[in-house]
C-alpha cells in the first residue's frame, strides 16, 4: 500500500471544481470516512488507483460489470463502433437487437432505450400516470429508483448513507402526489388501496430492493402487488435496473416469475456505458410518443457505443457466467458472515439469487427502519481493514457486495484471506463503542 499521495491531491483538485469531490454521493467517503481512491484502470476483478494500488472490486460499478472489467469482446465491441462513428441521432440496427435481446430475455414485449437508470423510471412513471389518467404513486421506504424528484421521498443508498432529510429542492407539489409505505408491509398496501384506489397511477418498486441492502420480499409480496394493481386500475412498475439480467439472465423476473406492466432496466444491459430502458405491456407502451400522446425523447438514447457494450455484455452473459457468479456470491458471502459469527460482531447475511448484503445488526431485516438499526461505525472499521488489505467494498453499508464471473478463485482467496481482519476490526470497533 502506498500512501494515498495522487488520489489524496486528485481529491483536493476535484474539491475545487467538483461539489464534494465526486460526481454521485456514494463515491465519496463520507460513510465511512477517508479520501476515495482515484481509479485509473481495471482488469478482470481488480481496480488499479492512480497511487499504483491494486484492488479486488466488490463494487463491479455498483452492479454492470457481470463480465469483470475491460472484457475483451466488451472493449473490441466499443472500440468497432467508435470507428464507426459514436452518435448519429437517427435510428441504427444495434438499437433493434438491443431491444430485441432485451425482449428476448424478459417479459417485456416492447422496450425504450434511455440513458440511465433514474431516466427509465421517470419515464416509466409519466407512462404510467399518462395511461392511467391518474396521479398518485406508491413507493417503499428504503427502495432507490434514480434521483427522479418525485421518488425522492425515503429513497434508500446515498439519500440513507448520508442521512439526508427530505432533499432541498424537492418541493412538497413534486411529492404530493406520492405514498411512502413500509416495505413487506401488506396491510400498508392494503390499506392504501382502500383509501387511494382510483387515484393510484402506479406502486413502483424494486423487484428486491437491493439500495437498502438485499431485503428479499415476503413470499407473494410482489404477485399481491401485481394482483391489487390489476384489481384497482394501476399499473406495477418493477425496478430492475439493479437486478435486472444479473440476479439471474432475466433478471429477478427469472427467480420469481412475476412480470410488472412496466420494468425498469440498466446497469448491466450498459455493459459499463450509459444505456438502461424501460418497457413492458405493448397496449401501455403503444402510448409513447411517437406511437402514441405521452412525450419521452433523448438526443443519445440508443447511442451506438453504449449498445454495443450493452449487447456484447448480455451475449457473452450465457449460463456460464451466470453459474459463476452465483458461486463466488455463495462464497463470499458466507466467509464473511463465518468471519464475523467467529469474533462475535451481530450482523445478518440476507441473499436473494446471487445479490447478497451483510447488515451489522442481529435482528433480521424486512423493511428500512429494520435496516437503520445498523452498527454502522462497526462497518466503516470493516472497510477500512478490507481497503488497506486489497478488497474495496461499497464505502456504504447499506449496499450489495457487487461480484463478477471474473472473480476467479486467486480473486476470491484474497477476499476470504482478508475477512478475518476485517472482522477483527469491526469487533474492536464495537468494543471500544460500548
Ligand atoms: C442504480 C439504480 C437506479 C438509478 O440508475 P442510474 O443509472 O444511477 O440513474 C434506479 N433504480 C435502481 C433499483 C437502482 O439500483
Amino acid at each position: 500500500m502506498t500512501d494515498f499521495e495522487v488520489s489524496q491531491q486528485l481529491f483536493e483538485r476535484a474539491n475545487r471544481v467538483i461539489p464534494g469531490g465526486v460526481n454521485s454521493p456514494v463515491r465519496a467517503f463520507r460513510a465511512v470516512g477517508g479520501t476515495p481512491p482515484f481509479i485509473a484502470s481495471a482488469r478482470g476483478p481488480y481496480l488499479t488507483d492512480a497511487d499504483g494500488d491494486e484492488y479486488v472490486d466488490l463494487i463491479c460499478s455498483w452492479g454492470p460489470m457481470i463480465l469483470g472489467h475491460a472484457h475483451p469482446a466488451v472493449v473490441d465491441a466499443v472500440r468497432e463502433a467508435a470507428g464507426r462513428g459514436t452518435s448519429y441521432g437517427a435510428p441504427t440496427p444495434g438499437e433493434v437487437e438491443l431491444a430485441e435481446e432485451i425482449v428476448a430475455r424478459t417479459a417485456v414485449e416492447q422496450v425504450r432505450l434511455v440513458n440511465s437508470g433514474t431516466e427509465a423510471t421517470m419515464s416509466a412513471i409519466r407512462l404510467a400516470r399518462g395511461f392511467t389518467g391518474r396521479a398518485k404513486v406508491v413507493k417503499f421506504a428504503g427502495c432507490y429508483h434514480g434521483h427522479v424528484d418525485s421518488l425522492l421521498a425515503a429513497a434508500g443508498s446515498g439519500v440513507a448513507t448520508l442521512a439526508l432529510p427530505d432533499t432541498p429542492g424537492v418541493t412538497g407539489a413534486t411529492t404530493a402526489d406520492t405514498i411512502v409505505l413500509p416495505y413487506n408491509d401488506v396491510a400498508a398496501i392494503e390499506q392504501a388501496f382502500a383509501d387511494h384506489g382510483h387515484d393510484i397511477a402506479c406502486v413502483i418498486t424494486e423487484a428486491v430492493p437491493c439500495n437498502m441492502g438485499v431485503v428479499p420480499p415476503l413470499p407473494d409480496f410482489n404477485a399481491l402487488l401485481k394482483r391489487l394493481c390489476g384489481q384497482n386500475g394501476a399499473l406495477l412498475v418493477i425496478d430492475e435496473v439493479l437486478t435486472g439480467f444479473r440476479a439471474t439472465r432475466s433478471g429477478w423476473y427469472g427467480a420469481e416469475g412475476v412480470a410488472g406492466d412496466l420494468t425498469t432496466f440498466g446497469k448491466v444491459m450498459g455493459g459499463g456505458l450509459p444505456a438502461a430502458a424501460f418497457g413492458g405491456r405493448a397496449d401501455v407502451m403503444q402510448h409513447l410518443a411517437p406511437a402514441g400522446p405521452v412525450y419521452q425523447a433523448g438526443t443519445l438514447s440508443g447511442n451506438p457505443l453504449a449498445t454495443a457494450a450493452g449487447l456484447a455484455t448480455l451475449r457473452n452473459a450465457t449460463d456460464e457466467v451466470y453459474a459463476a457468479i452465483d458461486r463466488a456470491a455463495d462464497i463470499v458471502g458466507r466467509a464473511a458472515s463465518e468471519a464475523l459469527l467467529k469474533e462475535g460482531v451481530p450482523h445478518r447475511l440476507q441473499i436473494a439469487a446471487n445479490l447478497f448484503s451483510i447488515f451489522f445488526t442481529a435482528e433480521s431485516v424486512g423493511d428500512f427502519a429494520a435496516a437503520q438499526q445498523q452498527d454502522t461505525a462497526a462497518y466503516a472499521a470493516f472497510f477500512h481493514e478490507a481497503l488497506s488489505r486489497g478488497v474495496y467494498l461499497p464505502p456504504s453499508a447499506y449496499e450489495v457486495w457487487f461480484l463478477s464471473a471474473a472473480h476467479d478463485d486467486e480473486a476470491l482467496e484474497k477476499i476470504t484471506d482478508m475477512l478475518p481482519h476485517a472482522a477483527r476490526a469491526a469487533a474492536q470497533a464495537q468494543a471500544q463503542g460500548r
